[in-house]
Order: structure tokens, then C-alpha cells, then sequence
């Protein structure tokens, strides 16, 4: 009898593996990180050899720290950090270049170039994203332009591209199998969400061979074999999806309408839209959530996905920028010293202001300070910007979808703070529900190969693990609510286009 299921999370300052009892519950964590290298201004790179190392240790680490072997576990799923780039040599097996990080900047002029060429709605309306240097697209094509000889190898077929999950795969499988699945080839530029195949016009546009791309697996169904030579025996491979889906589906918004949160350093919210791909009108990406091997053809579930840059950053400004706390537990306690935000209102737009506003030069800003003004009103007021930003996007999803989101199920870092928890249900006026396990990144992964393998049969199995924590009900009144909205709104707008010359 197989005992585990184990998740591997290749995230982007670290790798987990994680061993998942049939209870959801976790048997074994391990957890490793690796080098970030900065070889430029807004260059981010990983080493591919050092994502693939770490992750096969933890893996190792995770299962020797219960004496689990390979008998015991019934299938692997991965999950990694999206969009990440990876070009290698299928006859040595080594990539051609380091990897090119999510948030590296560099190819934003040939962004640029494809806007100035009027793309941006083909580009859309082919693969529900916005053209912007973060997705894989014009990674690949940069490092096709700047390997020298690299663009005919990859002709002649002796390349392969991948995103982190198609590295991984390719790694464990001893090299057999060269594959992605939808829900991260969704991020890649290049991808058709809607026939769900790679796009040969957005190949052309990115001269972007298509001999390099990697095959389309199901998000669950076994995919291929882990080799022998690492674990003892083959264990197969059941379930690939990205990060943001895989907190999705480990949270189990699994329904059209319902939305999860990961309160991280930023926010990532993603609301499943059903078997439809909804085009946005509010600025959100439309993408893949995950598909499943064995139920049918007509099994794609999509998502509308929106992001806030500074989430939970807001709370490392508070104590490393302001130095009003030494940990960032305790903003919570400095926050409720004070019963209300005194009128103080802080648009943390550090970085510019993302979704649904989109304005790279919005700065931020703090408005209604006053002679009583103390820390715990600015500790508050930071806390409630985190709030204000998801319920912004959350307005655009509702839009978009025509619907009221009915709940909000949570994760991330800062979730565990009850005082945001709260303000988000009321500024929400929604139920907010905190899972009891917060590793719902791993876990979704888990349950995606779990169950291709029947090591849970099916999704009602998975409801029965999923364990909510806590429910936070709204409790403010209408017209307090409206009023914090109304300010809120009136301080952002005092914030655009702040830093442009
Ligand atoms: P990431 O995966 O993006 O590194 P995590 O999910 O680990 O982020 O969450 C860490 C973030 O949450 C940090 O930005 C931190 O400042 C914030 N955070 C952690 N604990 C709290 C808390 N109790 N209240 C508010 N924010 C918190």
C-alpha cells in the first residue's frame, strides 16, 4: 500500500518537496534555497542545474527523514514558479544559458516593439495575456537572438524550451520525456488557450522555432516515469501545474465563482470561470487553471487572474523602511492598539500600481495625517491598503464575471493575520475562509496526481480534506464601507502618473 503522494513546489527562492498523507496532512518537508544572480539592473537568473539539484535533494531529504522509499509513495506532482525560462541541449542535457527569472525586465523594448506594432489584441485575444516582459515569450526569443548558433540548433530540433515544471520533468525522467501542461504553457506568449495548442502566428511574430517547444500533458494523468536511478524504482508522474493554479485547486476553488488569495509578498488572486475563457475588460489575465487526463475532452477549467505588487511587502516597508516593528507578527498587535485608522490612508504604490489600474508610474502616498497621528494608525492604515488592493481586483473579477464572489479562501504568509483577515471580509462584505494547512501550493499538486492515480477518487475524496481553519464573517456597515471605499479611491487616484517626467 502506497502511503504518500510527494509534491515537489520549485519555487523562485526555493525548492520543497513535500510528503502529502491520504489525509492531506504533511509527513515530511524539506525545503532548500539556491542563488539568485543579478548579473544586470533588472536581470534576474537561476542556474537550471542548481533548480534541478536542490529539487532532487529535498525530494531525497524528505523521504529519508521518515524512512519512506519508493514502494511507499503512489505518484509525484510538481508545481513551480511560472513563466521562467530554460533553454537546453537535449544531447548534453545542459542548458544553453541560465535561467531567465519571471521578473526579469530585459526584453521589455521588444515588448515595446511588438505594442508599437499594434499586437497587443491579437496577443489577448490568442492567449488571454497582456504583452509584458514577465511572461516566456520573449525570454526565449532574447536567448535565441543572443546564443550564437542557437536559433538553427533549435531548427535541426537539438534544443528543447521549457518552463521550470518541463526542466523538472525532463531531469526526473532521465531525459525521455520533453513536456509542459496548460496551465503553464498559458504563460508562455505563445500558447492558444482556447484550441489549446501552441500558436503557429505567435510563433512567426516571435521567430520562434517550433521544433524547440515542449509537448502538452494533462495537469492530471500520469505523464511519465521518475528513472530508477534516482528513487530506487520508477515512480510516475501524475500531476504539472503552475503556482498560482495549484493554490487554486489546493484550496479547491473548483467551482465557477470562486476565488483564492495568496496574501505573499505580493497578492495573487485567480477566480475560476469554469469550462469558459472569459476575455477581460478590466485588465485581468484570462489563463489556464489545469485540465484533467481522464474526464473527457471538454475538461479545461480557466481562471481570471489578477496581481497586486505590494502585499505583504507592506508589512517588511513597515518594519525594515519605517523600523516600527522588529517582526512582522508583530504589526498585528500594533495595528488593534488603535481602534480605528484614525483617517490615515496609504497607497503603497512602491512600484507603480498593477492590476486593475495598471500605472508603472503611480508612487505611493499617505493621506489624512494629522498632530494625532501615531505608528499603530500607519501600521493600520498599511495593513488596510493590503485589503483595499485585493478587493479592487476582486470588483474587476466581479465585473468581468458578471457574478458576486460568494467567498474568499486564502493563503500566504500574511493570512495568518486575523486583523487583515477581518478588515478583508468586511471591506469584502464576503465570507473570507483560512484553510487549516497554508502549503496549498504543494498540496494542489498533490491532489492533481493523487488523483490520476486513484490515490484519492476524485474531487468529493478532497473535499472531505480540505479543513477550514477559520471563517471570517463581515460585520462592518454599509455605510462605513462605502465611506473607507470612497477615501481610498480618492487617495489612489492622488497617486498617478506621480513619476512620470
Ligand atoms: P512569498 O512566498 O512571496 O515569499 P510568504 O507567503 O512567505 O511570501 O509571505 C511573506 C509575506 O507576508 C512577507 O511580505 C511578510 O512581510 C508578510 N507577513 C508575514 N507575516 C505577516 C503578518 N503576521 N502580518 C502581515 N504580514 C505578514
Amino acid at each position: 500500500m502506497t502511503k504518500y503522494i510527494l509534491a515537489l513546489d520549485q519555487g523562485t527562492t526555493s525548492s520543497r518537496a513535500i510528503l502529502f498523507d491520504k489525509n492531506g496532512g504533511i509527513a515530511s518537508i524539506q525545503n532548500q534555497e539556491f542563488r539568485q544572480i543579478f548579473p544586470q539592473p533588472g536581470w534576474v537568473e537561476h542556474d537550471p542545474n542548481e533548480i534541478w539539484l536542490s529539487q532532487l535533494t529535498v525530494a531525497k531529504m524528505a523521504m529519508a527523514a521518515i524512512g519512506a522509499t519508493h514502494s511507499d509513495i503512489a505518484a509525484i506532482g510538481i508545481t513551480n514558479q511560472r513563466e521562467t525560462t530554460i533553454v537546453w541541449n537535449k544531447d548534453t542535457g545542459m542548458p544553453i544559458y541560465n535561467a531567465i527569472v519571471w521578473q526579469d525586465r530585459r526584453t521589455a523594448d521588444i515588448i515595446d516593439n511588438l505594442k508599437n506594432e499594434g499586437l497587443d489584441k491579437l496577443f489577448k485575444q490568442k492567449t488571454g495575456l497582456v504583452l509584458d516582459a514577465y511572461f516566456s515569450g520573449t525570454k526565449l526569443k532574447w536567448i535565441l537572438d543572443h546564443v550564437p548558433g542557437s536559433r538553427a540548433q533549435a531548427k535541426m530540433g537539438k534544443l528543447a524550451f521549457g518552463t521550470v515544471d518541463s526542466w523538472i520533468i525532463w531531469n526526473l525522467t532521465n531525459r525521455r520525456n520533453h513536456v509542459t501542461d496548460e496551465s503553464n504553457a498559458s504563460r508562455t506568449l505563445l500558447f492558444n488557450i482556447h484550441s489549446g495548442d501552441w500558436d503557429e502566428e505567435l510563433l512567426s511574430i516571435l521567430d520562434i522555432p517550433h521544433e524547440l517547444l515542449p509537448g502538452i500533458v494533462p495537469s492530471s494523468g500520469i505523464i511519465g516515469e521518475a528513472s530508477s536511478g534516482l528513487f530506487g524504482a520508477r515512480i510516475p508522474i501524475a500531476g504539472v501545474i503552475g503556482d498560482q493554479q495549484a493554490a487554486t485547486f489546493g484550496n479547491l476553488c473548483i467551482n465557477p465563482g470562486m476565488v483564492k488569495n495568496t496574501y505573499g509578498t505580493g497578492c495573487f488572486l485567480l477566480m475560476n470561470t469554469g469550462a469558459h475563457a472569459l476575455e477581460s475588460k478590466n485588465n485581468l489575465l484570462t489563463t489556464i487553471g489545469w485540465n484533467f487526463a481522464n474526464s473527457g475532452h471538454n475538461n479545461r477549467q480557466y481562471c481570471l487572474e489578477g496581481s497586486v505588487f505590494i502585499g505583504g511587502a507592506v508589512t517588511q516597508w513597515v518594519r525594515d523602511g519605517l523600523k516600527f516593528i522588529d517582526d512582522a507578527n508583530e504589526i498585528e498587535h500594533l495595528a488593534t492598539s488603535v481602534p480605528d485608522n484614525g483617517g490615515v490612508f496609504l497607497v503603497p504604490a512602491f512600484a507603480g500600481l498593477g492590476a486593475p489600474y495598471w500605472d508603472q508610474y503611480a508612487r505611493g502616498a499617505m493621506l489624512g495625517i494629522t498632530r494625532g497621528t501615531t505608528k499603530a494608525h500607519i501600521a493600520r492604515a498599511a495593513l488596510e491598503s493590503i485589503a483595499f488592493q485585493v478587493a479592487d481586483i476582486v470588483k474587476a473579477m466581479e465585473n468581468d464575471a458578471n457574478q458576486r464572489l460568494t467567498s474568499l479562501r486564502v493563503d500566504g504568509g500574511a493570512c495568518k493575520n486575523n486583523f487583515l483577515m477581518q478588515f478583508q471580509a468586511d471591506i469584502l462584505d464576503t465570507v473570507v475562509e483560512r484553510p487549516k494547512l497554508l502549503e496549498l501550493t504543494a498540496l494542489g499538486a498533490a491532489y492533481l496526481a493523487g488523483i490520476a492515480v486513484n490515490f484519492w477518487n476524485g474531487i468529493d475524496e478532497l473535499e472531505s480534506v480540505w479543513q477550514l481553519e477559520r471563517k471570517f464573517e463581515p460585520h462592518m456597515h454599509n455605510s462605513e464601507r462605502e465611506e473607507l471605499l470612497e477615501k481610498w479611491y480618492d487617495a489612489v487616484s492622488r497617486c498617478h502618473s506621480w513619476a512620470k517626467e
